[in-house]
């Protein structure tokens, strides 16, 4: 009793050192934004390790982005006082997942340095496929078929288990086959994809319950952060690791959906860009329930001979959050939690650390209009402070200017520029800001945006130093054959495939094959030889320098480095200086492995971690952050809410968007400003746009409107002619009218609540509704 508190348990609130306490069996914290959820997570981890419950090894912890396990081991360091060395199990879903993957890579025809390909490299390989079946890409493109897949994928679904209906949508009839036979090819490049870093784990413990059973030992704790946004791969992956080890078991409890479970109910299509691009967007169909017979429950049950002791499982999340329903996200996995994993502890957090009173309010305010949801009070304790601001303008530059000039008055107020934060809905509005600062001088990073890696230049290199790493990586090879231009054009790489395909070899091992016949010219001929002269050159090179000093070497005697000297183009130099600086960055990892690892694995990269620079970055990658000052741009109808979502029928996309309305607002710790502007070009052409009804959601006495500094900001302005604005601007003069409340009233006459195009929501029932009882057990416990 009289001992002192550990330093990582005091300052909770009882509901959370219950939560951080409670290391024996399965808990669920589900609470709303900035109530502690990750902090409880971490401080768990503390719990765990001080007391000696398990080693650092023994802990499976995941994160939704690297970023985030990063800030989480530093946290944990500060909480205990020292570093922690190794946590092996802490990242994201993707990054754990290959790690196990290329351990046991073997048992699923991989090698352990295989490939993960990307966006790209996926999309040219199923270009192949279709090239190779003579399916018109025009007819079908094969960026619908990688969506197709990466869906499949998302769910869970082997080809064998695609059902028929959706495979019959892709190249009449063939997309299960192709499928098939694209994942035949990986397996032939010694090559995963994102999903399969999931996906074929689940495989192997299927098919391997040893090693399953292995993994089931080791981890005496799972943690999970960002639980509503998992999808059904993941949910499936999780639930066989957390299974109690079972030696009796025939049939794993957790190998097949439980019964009930209908994954694909909310996927819809993307409605908009912005997601960390681990993997590609995909354009889901509404899919029919999911095909996999399923034991009878007692059968099940029956399985399982002696009730084993309940896995130590916590996930936090909240179900206000869920904003990756258009990647396969399940927000049902968070509100069947108790049923998954009977007898679990649920704990609600209700007090809001992190935002002052007025952007709380606005908040919850705003989510309140959406029906599919649990519901839950929030409270802070802090000051109301300032209210949240709703500024128009003209257009998105002088959006832009407007915020330029707010972010120096706050610099000159003493701010750091690290505590500011812009959000934007899609991807593109950021280069209106990015040119801004550039402009200003001022100093910004972007988060999880266009990446260094994926540059030309830098993608070049990276075939280079994979083909060296695994000599079968054929994507690689192929990018990188005839760069520079050494003679080696279409009719070798075509005479090179037609080889590769008949005798299911890579495309190098093709290359040795016929470089000796005269099937090839003898330009091309002795072109290929020297360069597979050169990669032997390389490869041995890599067991005796360092794998920067290869890096040097290998752009100076591929002629790469050369070819942008010569270069006369005015981007030429920018791109000597990626490639320096693509070396420099290789110094921070011990090997070439390790390095390309990374690359694959490392989407949510910032720029340089030190710097005092404002943070810009997408709702969706802003997910679990937090700034004092966050700049929210383009609330306007068709860009926030998306024009996709308003297109959509029923009203489960609109509903995500209002719940990435909410994660934006509540990302705020003391300043959460709106912006919307009148005129916008979306993909090269002006649209006159409408503020968005999110604006209208927000109560009134939370929210105060201004005007742009710009000068012919909305206020102003004549002109726009829409019944929409003027709703706005007979409140707009004062923000203690009530015209928020009338205008959405105005409008739920007109169109019976507020739909897009499509003439508002259908009769459809909601996703969510079938969660509605578990909303009630969640009640009563
Ligand atoms: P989100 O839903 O956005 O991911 P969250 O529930 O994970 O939010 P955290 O990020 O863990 O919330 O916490 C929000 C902020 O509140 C952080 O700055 C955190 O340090 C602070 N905080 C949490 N609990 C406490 C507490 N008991 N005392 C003081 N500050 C706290
Ligand atoms: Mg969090």
């Amino acid at each position: 009793r009289a001992q002192a508190m550990p330093a990582y348990l005091s300052g909770l609130n009882p509901e959370q050192s219950d939560a951080v306490q409670t290391l024996d069996g399965p808990v669920l914290v589900l609470a709303g934004a900035g109530t502690g959820k990750t902090r409880v997570l971490t401080s768990r981890i503390a719990h765990i390790l001080s007391t000696g419950r398990a080693r650092p090894a023994e802990i499976l912890s995941v994160t939704f982005t690297n970023k985030a396990a990063r800030e989480m081991k530093l946290r944990l360091g500060q909480m205990l006082g020292q570093a922690v060395e190794g946590m092996p199990w802490l990242g994201t879903f993707h990054s754990i997942g290959g790690r196990i993957l290329r351990y046991h890579a073997e048992l699923v025809q991989l090698t352990s340095n295989f490939t993960v390909l990307d966006t790209d490299d996926q999309i040219r390989l199923l270009k192949q496929l279709l090239a190779a079946d003579n399916i018109d890409d025009k007819r079908w493109p094969a960026r619908m078929l990688a969506g197709l897949i990466d869906g499949w994928k998302n769910r869970g679904l082997t080809p064998s288990q695609v059902p028929a209906g959706e495979a019959a949508m892709f190249g009449n009839g063939r997309g299960g086959k192709l499928y098939a036979a694209y994942q035949e090819r990986l397996k032939v490049l010694n090559a995963a994809d994102f999903g399969d870093l999931l996906l074929e784990d689940i495989r192997l413990f299927r098919e391997h319950p040893d090693v399953l059973r292995q993994y089931q030992q080791r981890f005496k704790y799972i943690l999970v952060d960002e639980y509503q946004d998992t999808n059904v791969a993941q949910y499936l992956w999780l639930r066989l690791l957390a299974q109690a080890p079972s030696s009796t078991s025939p049939r794993l409890r957790g190998e097949s959906l439980p019964p009930g479970y209908d994954p694909g109910v909310g996927l819809r299509s993307n409605p908009g860009e912005g997601a960390p691009q681990q993997i590609a967007d995909s354009q889901e169909p509404e899919t029919p329930p999911h095909p996999t017979p399923l034991p009878a429950s007692g059968e099940r049950e029956q399985a399982v001979p002696t009730s084993p002791p309940p896995k130590n499982i916590c996930c936090v999340g909240d179900d206000d959050q869920s904003i990756y329903g258009w990647r396969g996200a399940e927000v049902d996995n968070i509100l069947r939690f108790d049923h998954d994993f009977p007898g679990a502890k649920i704990i609600r957090l209700e007090r809001n650390y992190r935002s002052t009173g007025h952007i709380l309010a606005a908040a919850s305010h705003l989510i309140a209009h959406n029906e599919g949801r649990l519901g839950k009070t929030l409270r802070t304790e802090d000051v109301d402070g300032e209210k949240v601001t709703v500024t128009g303008s003209w257009d998105s530059e002088e959006e832009a200017r407007a915020i330029g000039e707010e972010i120096e008055q706050l610099q000159r107020d003493g701010h750091k520029l690290n505590d500011i934060a812009i959000l934007v809905r899609a991807s593109f509005q950021m280069r209106e800001f990015e040119d801004r600062f550039v402009t200003l001088g001022l100093p910004y990073r972007v988060i999880g945006g266009p990446r260094f890696y994926e540059r030309a230049e830098i993608r070049d290199a990276l075939a280079y130093l994979r083909v060296i790493n695994s000599p079968a990586d054929d994507l690689a090879f192929e990018r990188i054959v005839n760069v520079p231009k050494r003679g080696l054009g279409d009719a070798t790489v075509q005479l090179l495939h037609d080889h590769a395909r008949k005798r299911k070899i890579p495309l190098t091992e093709a290359a040795r094959a016929i470089v000796d016949s005269d099937e090839l010219k003898p330009k091309a001929r002795g072109s290929l030889r020297d360069l597979m002269t050169s990669f032997d050159r390389w490869r041995m090179q890599r067991d005796v320098k360092t794998h920067t000093e290869l890096a040097e070497i290998v752009l100076d005697e591929s002629g790469y480095t050369e070819m942008w000297q010569k270069d006369r183009s005015a981007d030429a130099a920018g791109r000597l200086e990626n490639l320096k600086e693509l070396v420099r960055s290789m110094e921070e990892f011990e090997n070439l492995q390790g390095f390309l690892e990374h690359i694959s694995l490392v989407m949510d990269r910032e720029g340089g971690a030190d710097e005092d620079a404002v943070s810009v970055m997408t709702l969706h990658s802003a997910k679990g952050l937090e700034f004092d000052n966050v700049f929210l741009p383009g609330w306007e109808e068709g860009l926030f809410p998306h024009q996709r979502a308003l297109d959509e029928q029923g009203r489960a996309g609109l509903e995500e968007e209002r719940r990435l309305a909410h994660v934006g607002i509540t990302r705020a710790r003391k300043r959460a400003k709106l912006y919307f502007a009148s005129n916008r070009r979306i993909h090269g052409t002006w649209n006159t746009t409408l503020p968005s009804r999110f604006l209208d959601e927000l109560p009134a006495d939370h929210v105060e409107i201004t005007e742009s500094k710009g000068g012919s900001g909305w206020g102003g302005a004549g002109g726009y002619g829409s019944s929409r604005f003027d709703n706005m601007e007979s409140f707009g003069s004062s923000y203690t009218t009530p015209g928020w409340q009338r205008a959405q009233a105005e409008r739920a006459r007109n169109n019976r609540g507020g739909g897009g195009n499509n003439g508002g929501f259908s009769e459809e029932q909601s996703p969510f509704s079938s969660s509605r009882n578990e909303s009630d057990s969640f009640a009563k416990k």
